[in-house]
């Protein structure tokens, strides 16, 4: 599943000069976040008007690593946790995984620092017994209460 992007580049022109208040209106947002953006947090101006305009094409830019930057990329051994907000390392003998039918694997688990339940699904080519995720087998066997507990997903972005 495609991860929602909070700012859609597909809403940006192709080749465009906007001003601040068109970005603002593009998302919805103030024109004071737009001003921010340009003044505090990288965001190209161009240059020789006294009126802030903004190309599509930095707009753009700005834009993907906006969407990008709160994303903390996982270990092997993490599964990011909805609740923590962040990859954490599942208590290992809450772990269990499946094989789906498309050659992945889902790995269920335990956050080990809350508690909430947490998924991750890792290629069947990365999946054996040195995975660090890899269940053992000695572990006891995790009993299905039926539900509650497991998200199937959660928003990764930080809200506003
Ligand atoms: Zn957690």
């Amino acid at each position: 599943m495609a991860r929602r992007n909070r700012y859609s580049l597909a809403r940006v022109r192709g080749n465009y000069t906007y001003t601040v208040e068109e970005v603002a209106k593009l998302y919805g947002i103030a024109s004071h976040t737009v001003f921010r953006w340009i003044r505090d947090e990288g965001l190209k101006r161009l240059p020789g008007f006294k009126k802030y305009y903004v190309h599509s094409s930095d707009l753009r830019r700005f834009l993907q690593r906006l969407n990008t930057r709160n994303k903390k990329p996982c270990g092997a051994n993490e599964i990011y946790c909805c609740k923590c907000r962040v990859p954490r390392k599942p208590s290992m003998d809450t772990l269990q995984a499946k094989n789906l039918p498309n050659g992945t694997i889902r790995v269920k688990a335990k956050c080990g620092e809350c508690g909430t339940g947490q998924f991750k699904v890792v290629s069947g080519r990365d999946w054996s017994e040195i995975h660090p995720l890899f269940p053992n087998k000695n572990a006891p066997a995790i009993e299905h209460s039926g539900g509650n507990g497991w998200p199937r997903n959660c928003q990764t972005s930080e809200g506003d």
